[in-house]
């Protein structure tokens, strides 16, 4: 049951609000170990609830007094950009000040900067357009604390592998890591070395929620 994990109150009655009855399995074996501080590696599809098992811990793990970016998700698609802030903003009315901003090519970039300047600390991005505004210094990930790779897979399939090592190599390294792939193939066995300490890894047979 959700409230077995150590959400807190405030985020456990949002979740409560959209209906969600029981944890998913990936979400029951993830969200403890993510919110002790640990990396997490999950092997999983979407339809798992995989968003939720990053979207619940990380949302908690966030100082609200602090408008520093303090979380970012790397996704494939700008389509999963939005989609995995969407997720985010059915739980974020439970965090007050607390903003996620969902930033990806192929769309104007004063929008997306204004979203930035209001101080959010998690965004949600292709890794394009996070290094694009990394090396504006519109982005400013000093005080970043928790990196996810959402289906690390496809973005190395998507051909994102230089993105990512510039990107990530700019990160401070005493932060949490977090990584999500539906396959575990040698290529991501190599990002899990390079980017992720001590990991506990997560396997979920493919189970779809709805
Ligand atoms: P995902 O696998 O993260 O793409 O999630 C698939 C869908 O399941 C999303 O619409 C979620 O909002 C929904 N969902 C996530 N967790 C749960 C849950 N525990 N119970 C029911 N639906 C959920």
């Amino acid at each position: 049951m959700f409230p077995d994990l150590g959400i807190d109150p405030e985020i456990l009655k949002a979740i409560e609000k959209l209906g969600f009855e029981q944890p998913s399995p990936i979400q029951a074996e993830a969200i403890p170990v993510a919110l002790s501080g640990r990396d997490v590696v999950g092997q999983s599809q979407t339809g798992s609830g995989k968003t939720m098992a990053f979207a619940i811990p990380g949302l908690q793990r966030i100082n609200a007094n602090d408008r520093a970016v303090q979380m970012l998700v790397m996704c494939p698609t700008r389509e999963l950009a939005m989609q995995v802030c969407t997720e985010f903003h059915k739980l974020i009315p439970s965090r007050k000040n607390v903003l996620a901003t969902p930033i990806y090519g192929g769309a104007g970039y004063d929008h997306q900067i204004r979203a930035l300047k209001k101080g959010s600390q998690i965004v949600v991005g292709t890794p394009g357009r996070i290094l694009d505004f990394m090396r504006r210094g519109t982005l400013k990930l000093g005080g970043l604390k928790l990196l996810v790779f959402d289906e690390a897979d496809e973005m190395l399939d998507m051909g994102f592998r230089d993105e990512i090592q510039e990107l990530v190599d700019e990160l401070p390294v005493e932060r949490q890591t977090i990584l999500f792939s539906a396959t575990i193939t040698k290529q991501i066995r190599n990002l899990i070395e390079n980017y992720t300490r001590d990991p506990e890894t997560i396997t979920i047979e493919q189970r779809t929620l709805t």
